[in-house]
C-alpha cells in the first residue's frame, strides 16, 4: 500500500533512465503508468474481459501492430513481422478475480461483478494480470521502435480466462497456430507477491505443477436421523473417504515425487434429523509425473469405492466418481537449458546485475501457458517472475516482520514504477535475445 507520490511521472520517468534500455521519453512512462492504473480500476472476470480485450487491441493498433480481435472468446493477438528471422510469442493474461480489493489505493478498483459460479463480489487485478499487460504494451512499444535493429516476428498473445484454466486453450482450439506463425521461443512473466521490485526470478525445468479436478457423489441410504440403522448415512462415508484420501500422498507416493490431494469442498444433507442421500467432494489433485498422476487418481477412485464397500454399500450405491480430463491441466515446464541461458543474460542486461536474477523453486500452483508448450513442443518456452514489491518490505517479512500478502489476496498492491520498468526490461532483452540480438 504505496500511495502514488505527485511526482510519479518524474520518478518512473527517472527510474526509466536509469535502466540499459530506456523508453525514450517521460511520456512513454508516465501513459504506461496511468495505463496500469486505468487497467486495474477497471478489472473484468474470466470469459468477460470485453472492455480490456478492447483497450489491449486499440493499445496494439496504435503502435502499428495487425492486430486480429476474438480469438478463444475475448484473446487478442497483436503481430509484427519485420522480415526474415525467428517468430517470438510473447503471452499476457487480461482476466481478474472475484476478490474485493482492499488495498485503499486511489485506483483500487471498486467494480463489482456476479460471476458465473459464485455470488457479486468485488472484482480486483489480484494476480497482477494487469502489470502483465503493461509490460506487454511497454514491451511492443520499445521493440517496434527499435525494428530497424533486428528482423523476425513478433506475436504478442493477450490471453482470456487464465483463473478458470481455459483461455489458453480456447485460443489455440481457435486456430492459433494454423492462423499465426509458429514460434521458436514463447515468453511470458507473472508477478511475484514476495520478490523485491528490480528483481526476477528463473526456475529452469517444471515451475507449475499438473492439475485434475475430481468429483465425487458420494452415495447412501437416506431415512430418519434417529434410526440410522435403517439408512447407510453418506455423510460419515464422505467423512472416512476424506481421512483415507490424506494417506494416498503420505503412504502411496513416494516421498519424493510432489504431490497435493485437497478436498476444497463438501456439500451433502438438508436437516439436523435426516440422513440424505448423498454428499459431494470436489478435489484439486497435482503433481508433476503423468505416472505420480494415474496413481493419485486410481487411488482416489479405489479408496472411494472400497471405503463405501467397508461400509455395506451395494454396487449399485457406490460413489461416482468423475475426472473432467476435458479441465485438466498440464504442467508448466520451462526449457531447462534454455532458462539457464536466460538467468545468464537477464544476469548480464539487468541493471542490477547477477543479484537482480533469483533462482525459484517449483510451486504446486498451476499456469494455463503450459498449454503453449504443450502445443509447440519444439519452441523454447519460459515463464519467469517478476519481483513487484519494495525491497524494504520484502526484507521485514524474511526477517519476521509483517507478513506479505500473497497473489490473489485483497491487500496485493504491486510497486507500479520500478514493476513495469524492471518487467519490461526484462521482457526486452530475452526477446532481443531470441532474435538473435544483444
Ligand atoms: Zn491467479
Ligand atoms: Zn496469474
Amino acid at each position: 500500500m504505496r500511495p502514488m507520490k505527485t511526482t510519479a511521472a518524474l520518478s518512473l520517468a527517472l527510474f526509466f533512465a536509469s535502466l540499459v534500455l530506456p523508453l525514450r521519453a517521460q511520456d512513454d512512462a508516465a501513459r504506461l503508468l496511468s495505463l496500469y492504473k486505468q487497467l486495474h480500476a477497471a478489472p473484468e472476470l474470466s470469459r468477460e474481459e470485453v472492455h480490456t480485450a478492447a483497450r489491449m487491441a486499440q493499445e496494439f493498433k496504435a503502435l502499428g501492430y495487425a492486430v486480429t480481435e476474438q480469438v478463444g472468446g475475448h484473446g487478442v493477438v497483436a503481430l509484427l513481422e519485420n522480415g526474415a528471422g525467428p517468430v517470438v510469442w510473447i503471452r499476457a493474461d487480461m482476466d481478474a478475480l472475484p476478490v474485493t480489493e482492499e488495498t485503499g489505493l486511489d485506483y483500487a478498483s471498486k467494480v463489482r461483478a456476479k460471476s458465473s459460479a459464485g455470488p457479486e463480489s468485488g472484482v480486483m487485478h489480484a494476480c497482477g494480470h494487469d502489470m502483465h499487460m503493461t509490460v506487454a504494451v511497454g514491451t511492443a512499444a520499445r521493440l517496434i521502435a527499435q525494428r530497424a535493429q533486428w528482423s523476425g516476428t513478433l506475436v504478442f498473445i493477450l490471453q482470456p480466462a487464465e483463473e478458470l484454466g481455459s483461455g489458453a486453450k480456447a485460443m489455440l482450439a481457435d486456430g492459433l497456430l494454423a492462423r499465426f506463425p509458429r514460434p521458436a521461443t514463447i515468453l511470458a512473466e507473472h508477478v511475484d507477491a514476495a520478490l523485491a521490485t528490480g528483481r526476477v526470478s528463473v526456475t529452469p525445468g517444471p515451475i507449475f505443477a499438473c492439475v485434475d479436478s475430481v468429483d465425487i457423489t458420494v452415495r447412501g441410504v437416506g431415512g430418519h436421523g434417529a434410526y440410522p440403522h435403517r439408512a447407510k448415512d453418506p455423510v460419515v462415508l464422505a467423512a472416512q473417504m476424506v481421512l483415507a484420501f490424506q494417506t494416498i500422498v503420505s503412504r502411496e507416493n513416494s516421498p519424493l515425487e510432489p504431490a497435493v490431494v485437497t478436498v476444497g469442498s463438501i456439500h451433502g444433507g438438508t436437516k439436523h434429523n435426516v440422513i440424505g442421500e448423498e454428499v459431494k467432494l470436489q478435489l484439486t489433485v497435482r503433481c508433476y509425473d503423468a505416472k505420480v498422476r494415474a496413481l493419485l487418481l486410481a487411488s482416489i477412485k479405489r479408496i472411494a469405492e472400497h471405503t463405501a464397500r467397508a461400509a455395506g454399500m451395494p454396487e449399485d450405491r457406490l460413489p461416482m466418481v468423475s475426472v473432467h480430463e476435458d479441465e485438466a491441466l498440464g504442467a508448466l515446464v520451462n526449457t531447462p537449458e534454455y532458462a539457464e541461458h536466460a538467468t545468464r543474460v537477464l544476469a548480464a542486461a539487468l541493471p542490477g546485475g547477477a543479484a537482480s536474477v533469483a533462482r525459484r523453486a517449483p510451486e504446486m500452483g498451476a499456469e494455463d501457458f503450459a498449454l503453449f508448450g504443450i502445443a509447440v513442443p519444439e519452441a523454447r518456452l519460459l515463464m519467469f517472475r517478476l519481483g513487484t514489491i519494495p525491497p524494504e518490505r520484502v526484507a521485514i517479512a524474511e526477517a519476521g516482520g509483517a507478513a506479505l500478502p500473497s497473489i490473489h489476496s485483497p491487500r496485493y498492491a504491486p510497486d507500479p514504477i520500478p514493476s513495469i520498468a524492471t518487467g519490461i526490461a526484462a521482457m526486452c532483452i530475452l526477446v532481443r535475445d531470441a532474435l538473435g540480438l544483444r
